[in-house]
């Protein structure tokens, strides 16, 4: 199933996509309540998507699936190509940082370049958003602990990324974590461990690869973040990025206003924004 955050009318809600139609889930609440007592609600909105009385996605607005995750963490370092490129060591321990939940941003939504800033990059990354969660989750239950996928963009601003040890601040930006356009059931993805993901800016092919080539898999990363916390339905997981960004072209390439940047997953779709400068 594909559940969607969407504005119409004044109005945010959940839906699921049949098609090129949205159906309202007629659940108060946000995605995050909607994935919190999936097991419950399923099978009704099973049956309204069978129905598929819908209005067409293209009247609607699309939103981030999930727009305040309680957590939002991202992995660094996780494609080979990407940790050469980078001209740092395969880390022998997974190397994480948080970005703010305000960092959230929707699929088709301008992203920002911050005032002063100059060295904007792009990062086209598989995104796990937590079902069940847990504490203690071993890499064989980890499975049963993701809801679903999404196609994420982890923005960079590198300048302020490499400005000290913790990334943090440079991935955190206004905007920078644009997501969706809706989240893939797990069930529906199948392995998510064997999906082509590609990065374009305005048409040219800049990023092209596959999760099968994560260095830490996804149930790795489950383990490894829920050894200390408790995931909690809807926090978001951005799982890496491959080769390609433009820190490490040659000469360097950075995003100017103007510039489209299209990210796509192999069976989630593709999100798509333009830089736009600081309003
Ligand atoms: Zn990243």
């Amino acid at each position: 199933m594909k559940l969607a955050t969407y504005s119409a009318n004044g109005l945010t809600r959940t839906g699921i996509v049949v098609g090129d139609q949205i159906v309202d889930s007629g659940i108060p609440g946000t995605m995050i309540d909607l994935i919190r007592d999936w097991d419950a609600l399923r099978p009704g909105l099973e049956a309204k998507a069978a129905a598929g009385i819908g209005v067409p996605l293209s009247s609607v607005k699309l939103e981030a699936p999930v727009q305040r995750p309680g957590k939002m963490f991202a992995i660094g370092l996780n494609y080979a190509d990407h940790i050469e490129e980078s001209k740092m060591a395969v880390p022998e321990r997974q190397v994480w940082f948080t970005k703010a939940q305000t960092s959230v941003n929707a699929p088709y939504d301008p992203i920002e370049i911050a005032k002063g800033t100059t060295t904007n990059d792009y990062e086209v990354e598989l995104v796990a958003i937590i079902g069940k969660g847990g504490k203690h989750v071993s890499a064989d239950n980890a499975p049963a602990t993701i809801f679903g996928y999404c196609v994420g963009n982890d923005v960079t601003e590198r300048m302020w990324q490499h400005a000290s040890p913790q990334w943090s601040l440079g991935k955190s930006f206004d905007t920078h974590a644009p997501m969706g356009p809706w989240i893939v059931t797990a069930d529906e993805v199948g392995d998510p461990h064997n999906l082509g993901l590609r990065c374009f800016v305005n048409g040219e092919k800049r990023q092209d690869s596959n999760t099968s080539h994560l260095v830490f898999n996804i149930w790795q990363q489950v383990e490894h973040l829920s050894t200390g916390m408790t995931l909690e339905p809807g926090d978001v997981l951005f799982t890496g990025t491959p080769g390609g960004v433009g820190a490490a072209m040659n000469p360097r390439q950075f995003l100017a206003p103007g510039d489209i940047v299209r990210c796509e997953v192999d069976g989630l779709g593709y999100i798509e924004g333009v830089m736009v400068g600081e309003s």
